[in-house]
């Protein structure tokens, strides 16, 4: 899917590149020009909305950043072309950082809230800072020119041809790239995130630094290509407008943001003419008519789907042609237009065109499906070939102590979800930590993996502390975990899942990245074969391109495993990794811990299935109200009193 948007997107691209050719009509060219600098802005504005999943209204201030960046040093300095382009990439990238730190704190309608707030700042801001800006006057800008060549008209459409295909090839390598992957994994889960040693924090600063930077630069050619910018431009609307695009084209797709753009273009002219709306209402009523006969047909849709479109659409049609001018509802009609695409086209228009199109193939094609299924097969067994390397190679002695954690206390106001509680773990070991509901399993795990700071307490790893570190430095010094509900990256496939546990293997940095270098290639290579090797190592090669929220709960919990293993963990901690198991799914379940206990890694195994417990576990710790009631040997615990009374109850005696 992510290749197919691709390939639309340039072929969009090569087709735009010849505008100029076939039509001369500015007003065409210059239109195309402004869709072609929207796609730039909406690439870096998906990278936060789709892909991080956070949300920006502050992205028509950076925009305005970028332009007033190319009116200050045209005005000020003079500087040439080459010199303003980058530099105002970068000023509005060091913007970005600032707008992200509302981001670190903040989520959802709070952060909608905030980076409106930075929008209209920086909209102030140009506008009172008249001996840099010119303030409400606005700044002339004159076409650029490049080695002594004023561009005309045509040349800088060109230009900017030029530039939306590179912001395509770059956008495009960094989502694919570990750097998308983190990206992504923080929608899909951020505890996850860093649990994997993927640092919210830092890729979210990321996020917005590198969404920023496009937006900086499609502000510094909107300059150019306007010739003229003052403050009015960079408002509200607009910052509304860009995210609308986000939302109608689609978002994690670049076409998605081309025809975003394309809309957001479009639209205020298609709404400003009576005659060319008629025409566009009874195109539109026609063809989802059309689609809605065809969909009933083949029975991709229901009724009750299709009514309220057809009937909307067909409404808008009449209703077109009983008005005289458009001006005073055209606010209406566009609010009604995103009120239809939020509610029918939650994935955009991009992303329901790709739904449809994989209906029709699982419908139409089953063969074919099965046919790709054995071909990913047999690559599963290839990869099998592959040495998994990622077993820890511990250097000290198995049976040494690991962990030490001493009068651990974890209060929540007045409840003590942990109570002095002091664990040991060797190396090598399965450790148990068993307990009743709430006695305080799951607390314990997340103290340990740096969720929860302890009220009071010592934990050591390897003899240095853990308390004060972040979950992804904890992870990082060899802590991996699974979660007691699931967390996995829904959206991302098995494969992926992978190789964000695998991020840590990746030195390359964004240059790497856009660049595609040899270190880059080379490390992305490596990965994809040690993902692989990992997710045979759990049984799921031949589900490594699927889904991961489409795979059944067995697989997911395995799934989960295959990627805390991925970090070259020295301890695993897995909480009850066997509930909501089927019988054999847990035999299977058993051999793989075991298996990974072979390769000398440490393991706490919270489980409730006293079964796998007693056959796996070399010793066992038991909870009880935060408490430690007893530890030993599965056989000792098993039969000694406390336990019996506060968890095991009459199914032991
Ligand atoms: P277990 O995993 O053993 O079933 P938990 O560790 O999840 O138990 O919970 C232990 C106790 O701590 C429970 O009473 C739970 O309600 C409480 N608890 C856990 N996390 C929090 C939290 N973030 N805030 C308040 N109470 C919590
Ligand atoms: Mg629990």
């Amino acid at each position: 899917m992510f290749k197919k948007s691709f390939v639309f997107a340039a072929l969009a691209l090569v087709g735009a590149a010849f505008v100029p050719v076939i039509t001369p009509n500015p007003y065409y060219i210059h239109l195309v020009e402004t869709i072609m600098i929207y796609s730039i802005l909406l690439f870096g504005l998906d990278i936060v909305v789709g892909y991080t999943g956070q949300v920006s209204l502050g992205h028509s201030g950076l925009f305005g950043i970028g332009a007033y960046t190319v009116g200050v040093m045209f005005m000020k300095l003079a500087a040439p072309l080459w010199l303003i382009l980058p530099t105002s990439i970068l000023v509005t990238a060091f913007f970005g950082a600032i707008l992200a730190l509302p981001a670190l704190k903040v989520s959802g309608p709070y952060l909608a809230m905030v980076t409106l707030a930075f929008g209209t700042i920086i909209q102030i801001l140009i506008n009172e800072m008249t001996f840099l800006t010119e303030g409400p006057l606005g700044v002339k800008i004159p076409k650029p020119q490049i080695a002594g060549i004023k561009l005309d008209e045509r040349d800088f459409y060109w230009l900017v041809c030029l530039m939306l295909a590179l912001s395509l090839l770059i956008v495009h390598r960094i989502l694919r790239s570990h750097l998308g992957r983190a990206f992504e994994a923080l929608r899909g889960s951020p505890v996850a995130s860093d649990c994997m040693g993927v640092s919210v924090y830092r890729y979210k600063v990321y996020a917005f630094v590198i969404s920023a930077g496009f937006a900086g630069l499609a502000g510094s050619l909107y300059a150019y290509s306007e010739q003229y910018i003052s403050p009015n431009t960079y408002n509200f609307e607009l910052t509304v407008l860009f995210l609308l695009a986000i939302i109608m084209g689609g978002r994690k797709t670049r076409s998605g943001a081309i025809l975003g753009a394309t809309i957001i273009v479009l639209l205020p002219k298609l709404l400003d003419d009576i005659e060319i709306f008629r025409i566009v209402a009874t195109l539109s009523c026609a063809l989802i008519a059309l689609g809605a006969l065809v969909g009933l047909m083949k029975k991709w849709l229901t009724l009750n789907a299709v009514l309220v479109p057809v009937i909307g659409t067909f409404c808008l049609a009449v209703f077109s042609y009983q008005l005289e001018n458009i001006t005073d509802w055209r606010l209406s009609i566009f609010g009604l237009m995103i009120l239809f695409v939020v509610y029918y086209l939650q994935d955009g228009i991009i992303g329901f065109m790709n739904k449809l199109l994989a209906a029709q193939k699982a419908l139409s094609d089953q063969k074919a499906l099965g046919l790709q299924e054995t071909g990913l097969a047999s690559k599963g067994q290839q990869e099998n070939a592959f040495n998994p390397n990622w077993a820890a190679s511990s250097t000290s002695p198995q049976g040494s102590e690991l962990l030490v954690a001493k009068g651990v206390l974890m209060q929540f106001g007045g409840l003590k979800a942990l109570n002095q509680v002091d664990l040991v773990v060797k190396r090598g070991e399965i450790h148990g930590l068993i307990g009743p509901n709430g006695s305080g399993k799951s607390t314990m795990m997340n103290v340990l993996t740096g969720i929860y700071t302890p009220t009071s307490g010592d934990i050591d790893f390897k003899t240095q502390t853990v308390i004060g570190k972040t979950s992804s430095e904890i992870a990082l010094s060899g802590i991996a975990r699974t979660f007691q509900n699931v967390q996995l990256f829904g959206e991302m496939t098995a494969l992926q899942n992978v190789l964000v546990g695998l991020h840590h293997t990746f030195k390359s940095n964004l240059l790497d990245v856009a660049l595609s270098t040899s270190r880059y290639q080379h490390e992305d290579l490596d990965a994809t074969h040690r993902a692989y090797a990992l997710l045979e190592f759990v049984g799921l090669g031949d589900l490594a391109l699927e889904q991961a929220r489409n795979l059944p709960y067995g697989k997911q919990r395995l799934l989960e495993i295959a990627r805390a293993l991925a970090l070259d963990p020295e301890l695993l901690l897995l909480d009850e990794p066997a509930a909501g198991l089927t019988a054999p799914d847990i035999k299977e379940l058993i051999s793989i811990i075991r298996k990974i206990r072979d390769h000398h890694i440490t393991v706490i195994l919270i489980e409730h299935h006293m079964d796998v417990v007693m056959s796996i576990c070399d010793t066992v710790s038991v909870l009880d109200f935060g408490q430690k009631i007893a530890e030993g040997k599965p056989l000792e615990v098993q039969s000694n009193e406390k336990v019996i009374e506060a968890y095991l109850g009459g199914s032991a005696a």
